[in-house]
């Protein structure tokens, strides 16, 4: 589809990707639920019309981190299950337990606050207790875990927590052949018995992520919680694409030229000239930007596709507008469409070509679209 006209860009994202990828991944799982996870606006893809395309592909929970991603959710009529995980410290989770959301619980001053809440409502709190298992990062462990174990079973004898899940995340997201991965789990089998000892034992157990689901059926428990393999980009691009996986990218981002102008050689081009022109050429101006998310590190890499072409950005990204050198010979003109990243079908380049290009994951290219650029749903 091009880009609706007035508009300088915008993202075309194909919700029937969305659906049938997590078609894929769900036969992956086997006899695990699929959580799909719409964190930071579905990963960029617009967060209402991708929870939906997901739960049309077969999902049956949905997974934010913070808690507006949830309640924006629920504001929106979506009935799944739906877990939010990251919380901070003076958060009310009154809301959270009027629209039936569950909370991941981490902490005990989190574990405090819905308990609060749950009195305040009188509501029994849906939680899923977020243990650390080797990643560092959010996740309860050692002497905090034991206190937080001992105050869910009292909680749930006295009926104001339910305690539905306990999960974990993994450390190596894209080299599933990692060492760590397997220990992970182990200490997660564990931690899953000294709950039962501690009288906690819970309905849903999750640890996988987009590559555990994908390459590592031994790691899928009762749920299993991918993200970006759901917007059809692999998320061990090294050991295969999309495609192997039977995914399909779901986002294109597409603007179109709004000037073509004739250059003589020797032009510098763009802030600080970093590109010079070697002869005389067409320069192209792209409208989009930093602000729209084409990264600054882009400058002299970054790939797009004008017509049946395939250029870099000359010079530097500026806010708002970059340069392509067309070449004297160059047939674009104002108003042609130019492809930043799709499914690659017709040569334009992915956005793992994107990530690969400015040395980072596919994942930070899709998400760092910018709020300025429209999302059409397709
Ligand atoms: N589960 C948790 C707790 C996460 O933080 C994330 C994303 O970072 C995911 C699942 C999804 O991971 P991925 O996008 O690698 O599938």
């Amino acid at each position: 589809a091009p880009v609706p006209p007035g508009l300088p860009a915008c993202a075309q994202v194909d919700l029937s990707a969305i659906s049938s990828n997590v078609s894929a991944l769900k036969s992956r799982a086997g006899d695990a639920e699929v959580m799909a996870v719409v964190k930071a606006d579905a990963y960029g893809h617009g967060l209402v019309p991708s929870a939906r395309a997901a739960l049309r592909g077969g999902a049956t929970w949905l997974g934010v981190a913070q808690l507006p991603e949830a309640v924006e959710l629920r504001r929106a009529g979506v009935v799944a299950p739906l877990l939010s995980w990251l919380h901070v410290p003076g958060q009310d989770f009154t809301e959270a337990l009027e629209l039936g959301i569950d909370l991941g619980v981490s902490t005990t001053w989190a574990l405090d606050q819905v308990m609060a809440a749950a009195t305040a409502t009188g509501r029994t709190a849906r939680v899923h207790l977020k243990v650390d298992t080797g990643l560092g990062r959010n996740g309860a462990w050692d002497d905090d875990l034991a206190a937080l174990l001992s105050t869910l079973a009292g909680a749930q004898a006295e009926g104001s927590v339910e305690v539905v899940g306990l999960f974990s995340h993994f450390a190596y997201a894209d080299a599933p052949q990692h060492p760590t991965v397997r220990a992970q789990q182990e200490r997660f089998e564990g931690i899953i018995e000294q709950a039962a000892r501690a009288g906690v034992e819970p309905q849903v157990r999750h640890l996988a992520n987009s590559a555990a689901t994908l390459t590592n059926p031994s790691a899928h428990y009762d749920l299993v919680r991918p993200g970006v393999s759901v917007y059809g980009l692999s998320p061990v691009p090294d050991l295969g694409a999309p495609e192997d996986f039977g995914l399909r990218e779901a986002m294109r981002l597409v603007s179109r030229l709004s000037s073509v102008k004739d250059s003589p050689a020797g032009q510098g081009v763009s802030y600080g000239h970093v590109y010079t022109t070697a002869e005389p050429t067409k320069l192209g101006l792209v409208p989009m930007g930093y602000s729209d998310g084409v990264p600054r590190h882009a400058t002299s890499v970054g790939p797009v596709q004008v017509g049946d072409r395939r250029y870099v950005v000359a010079g530097r990204v500026c806010m708002d507008q970059f340069v392509l050198d067309l070449g004297a010979d160059s047939p674009a003109l104002a108003g042609d469409e130019v492809v930043l990243f799709g499914v690659g079908a017709q040569g334009e380049p992915t956005a793992q070509d994107w990530a690969a290009a400015i040395d980072t994951i596919n994942y930070e290219i899709v998400t760092r679209v910018g709020a300025r650029v429209p999302r059409v749903h397709v």
